[in-house]
């Protein structure tokens, strides 16, 4: 374990951004989300949760995948190159990492998505403990310590310091490269930093949504559940808008489509959502033909099929911004209480 002064927190950023690409939480017009870092940035380390998840780090909201030209007879293709150069991803939050994890599961089993892989070969992980969870967390629901947060280095800020330990060869790496400003952490080091994980370990405990149940999920009853009449009732205030889908760490659906770019025909992939009306629209109409059957798939998904098909790992990390964000006042909070009271309050 290494530590440095919070005030050396600019010269580090500026270290390690002379080296690699750094990502970090910053302020834009009132909103924080993860941005390259410039000089200029405005830095915030203090919001809990960015609006949006830093997944596009890896996966882009909107991406090129390559470009077809046409030269009289001949066809040619290029695809775009892949992320050749390291970067550092500083300041996740443990549910983040998680739900890089779950992307993981989706886009590097067979057959391997090329692009979001060589992200992931060049990213370094240097995640954030949550010093104040806030009420709309419930990370620990899905087995999440965000007090411990596991990446290629864990950092906590408590009081005037940085606390910095490296976990992976990526981690040390990253650390060698920085060590002009870390110093070794002494025994009082690491007593500070075990008292840090022991105060934000209290705030979960107390927070509203942190002993959520769920029994009965997790591929269980599978038929039980996408039949429930609960669904017709639920999915009524939703409005489509796929907010919930945006902010979320975890939700990995895409688009495909082409444009003319006068030069030749770019194809990209763009962020899709599960609750919009034309999500996997194809020549013959849409599989789901109504909202409510959208509305369930993605809890479904989330809840049942995904962790029927990994090895029990739900595609929730309980990160809260659906709780936060959806205009309607539906998440998944609120699907899974509504199944346990239907099936009795435990
Ligand atoms: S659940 Fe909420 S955030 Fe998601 S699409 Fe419906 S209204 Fe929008
Ligand atoms: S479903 Fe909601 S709480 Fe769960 S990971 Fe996605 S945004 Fe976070």
């Amino acid at each position: 374990m290494y530590k440095t002064a919070k005030e050396n927190l600019a010269a580090l950023f500026q270290l390690i951004a002379g080296a690699q690409e750094l990502y970090v939480p910053v302020k834009v017009s009132g909103q924080v989300n993860f941005r390259a870092w410039s000089e200029d940035a405005e830095v915030d380390l203090d919001t809990l949760k960015t609006v949006k998840s830093p997944k596009d780090v890896f996966f882009p909201q909107s991406e090129d995948l390559y470009t077809c030209k046409k030269d009289g007879k001949k066809l040619t293709i290029e695809p775009e190159a892949l992320k050749e150069q390291d970067f550092v991803v500083f300041g996740m939050k443990a549910c983040d990492v998680k739900g890089v994890e779950v992307l993981d599961k989706v886009f590097l089993a067979d057959p391997v998505d090329s692009f979001y892989a060589a992200r992931r070969e060049h990213g370094t992980i240097v995640a954030m403990a949550c010093h104040e969870p806030e009420e709309t967390c419930f990370c620990k629901v899905f087995g999440v310590d965000c007090a411990e947060p596991a990446a290629d280095v864990a950092v906590w800020m408590a009081g005037d310091a940085l606390y910095w330990n490296p976990l992976t060869e990526k981690g040390e790496a990253l650390t060698k490269s920085v060590d002009s400003l870390l110093t070794q952490a002494d025994a009082d080091a690491e007593k500070k930093v075990e008292e840090e994980k022991a105060s934000i370990r209290a705030i979960v405990e107390k927070l509203p949504y942190t002993n959520l149940s769920l029994e009965g999920w997790n591929g269980d009853m599978l038929n039980e559940k996408f039949n429930s009449e609960l669904w017709e009732e639920l999915y009524k205030p939703c409005l489509a808008c796929g907010t919930c889908t945006f902010v979320c760490p975890t939700c990995q659906c895409y688009d495909i489509k082409d444009y003319d770019t006068g030069h030749g025909i770019k194809r990209y992939r763009c962020w899709d959502s599960c609750m919009y009306s034309d999500f996997t629209m194809m020549a013959h109409g849409n599989n789901r033909t109504s909202q409510m059957q959208r509305f369930r798939q993605r809890f479904m998904h989330k809840l049942v099929y995904f962790p029927a098909n990994n090895d029990g790992m739900y595609s929730c990390v309980g990160c809260g911004r659906c709780v936060e964000k959806c205009p309607a006042s539906l998440n998944i909070v609120k699907v899974i209480k509504s199944f346990q009271k239907q099936g009795g309050d435990k």
